[in-house]
Formats: structure tokens, C-alpha cells, sequence
């Protein structure tokens, strides 16, 4: 397995180029929120939502002060309003009574696992949250896996999963060094510009020649992903 990744890793790449890394790691707590914000949505609404919460309150721990409602209201364009502001309010209340303060520093100690089933101890945070604070936050060499790349690496036929989650167990048990971030980046991009959903645009893939998907397609949709219209979690 970690060759044929090395291998997709490669023919990436040579499509679209090495991923930028912001040069300070994102604050995990900053992280987490906007990560919880994304689910199910698109970046452009998840990204509202987050400066709602930022541009109105100077600190997170001002927003653990308010009403799950209060909550609700300011992040409601990222749907799912009800679920979204319980988990927001529920952890930084949590982190408070924990830990006297809304900080993730003591994870940076340790292990990726450990930090894993810490976070997804919360409820509605998951393996992708988690996942993605280890990668963007802690800098550990961890692939996230959200709806594209687990599409993706089962069209390709790297995994063979019923679930993102799934995906993710396969896909980090074995993984190279040093390539998560672009690994993570690039599939993302394969996903919403070439192999979308319904109609994977098979001939302008950069995969093609080791993909195994059966009912390879060409898309006549040329309306390609505009790369600045979605968040990059690296940047919050
Ligand atoms: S060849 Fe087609 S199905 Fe396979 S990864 Fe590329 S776009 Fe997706």
C-alpha cells in the first residue's frame, strides 16, 4: 500500500503541484471549530460562520459564555445549527471545566492516537475532526479522510471501505513519511475538479493509467472548482 500511495502521491504532484503550508501551524482550537463549522456544508458557508463567531467575540472563551440559541443564530448559514452549536458550546464549556482554560496545548504531547480519542471523546466532534487538528495544528504526518478522499482512494482502488472512517484506519495504519499534507491537499482537488461524484472526468485525471473504477467517464462540465472559493483549514 505505501508504494502505490507514494505513487498516486507522485502523479498528484505532477497535476497540481506541491501544497502550500501556512507558515504557523493553525491554532487547534481555531481548528476544531471551523472544522465542526464545514461539516456537511460548503467552505464559502462554513467560512461565514466561523467569522461570525470571531468577528463578534474577541475570545473563544466569550463564546462559551452564550446560549447554545445565541450560538445557533450566528452560525446558522452553515447549516445544521442545532447539532453544530451544542458541540461548539459543549466542548469549550467542557475544556473550561477540564482544564481551567480553552487550550489543546497539552496534546502536543501526545501520541496521535491518544490525541484521537481524546477529541472524538466529544460529542459531535469525529475521526475527520480529530484528524485534521493532528494534521494542520499538531503537524503530525496524518491524512484526513473526508467524503473525496475516501471516494477517491476506493475508485482508485487503494481501499476497499464502506466509510470515511474506515478509510482513514486503512489509509494511516501504513503511511508514508513527510507527504500527508499534499497527499490530503491534492485529493481534495482531484475530487471536486476531476473526480466528482456523479460524473469523474476520467481523461483530464492525473490517476488514470492505475485507477481501477469501472465506469470511467469523461465529463462535459468544464465549470472546474475555483481554487480560492474554499477554506484551507491551515489558514484559520
Ligand atoms: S480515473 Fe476517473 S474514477 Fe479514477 S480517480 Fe480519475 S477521475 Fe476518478
Amino acid at each position: 500500500m505505501k508504494d502505490k500511495i507514494l505513487l498516486i502521491d507522485k502523479l498528484l504532484k505532477k497535476k497540481f503541484g506541491l501544497s502550500q503550508k501556512s507558515k504557523i501551524p493553525s491554532d487547534p482550537i481555531n481548528l476544531l471549530i471551523a472544522t465542526i463549522l464545514s461539516q456537511n456544508t460548503n467552505d464559502r458557508n462554513s467560512f461565514k460562520a466561523y467569522n461570525n463567531l470571531k468577528q463578534k467575540y474577541s475570545s473563544w472563551e466569550e463564546v462559551a459564555q452564550l446560549k447554545v440559541t445565541q450560538i445557533e443564530r450566528l452560525i446558522r448559514i452553515a447549516g445544521l445549527g442545532k447539532q453544530k452549536s451544542k458541540a461548539i458550546k459543549f466542548f469549550l464549556t467542557s475544556l473550561i471545566k477540564e482544564r481551567g482554560k480553552i487550550s489543546l496545548d497539552h496534546l502536543k504531547k501526545k501520541k496521535n492516537e491518544d490525541v484521537l480519542t481524546e477529541l472524538i471523546s466529544y460529542p459531535g466532534i469525529g475521526v475527520k475532526t480529530a484528524s485534521c487538528v493532528l494534521l494542520f495544528s499538531l503537524l503530525r504526518n496524518v491524512c484526513p479522510v473526508d467524503t473525496h478522499v475516501h471516494r477517491t482512494l476506493n475508485r482508485i482502488g487503494l481501499v476497499k471501505t464502506s466509510s470515511p472512517d474506515k478509510t482513514f484506519f486503512a489509509l494511516n495504519n501504513n503511511f508514508p513519511e513527510d507527504i500527508a499534507h499534499s497527499f490530503h491537499t491534492n485529493l481534495i482537488r482531484l475530487g471536486r475538479e476531476i473526480c466528482k461524484p456523479a460524473k469523474p472526468d476520467c481523461k483530464a485525471c492525473p490517476v488514470i493509467k492505475i485507477c481501477r473504477f469501472e465506469n470511467k467517464s469523461a465529463s462535459e462540465n468544464k465549470n472546474l472548482y475555483k481554487e480560492n472559493s474554499f477554506m484551507l483549514l491551515d489558514n484559520v
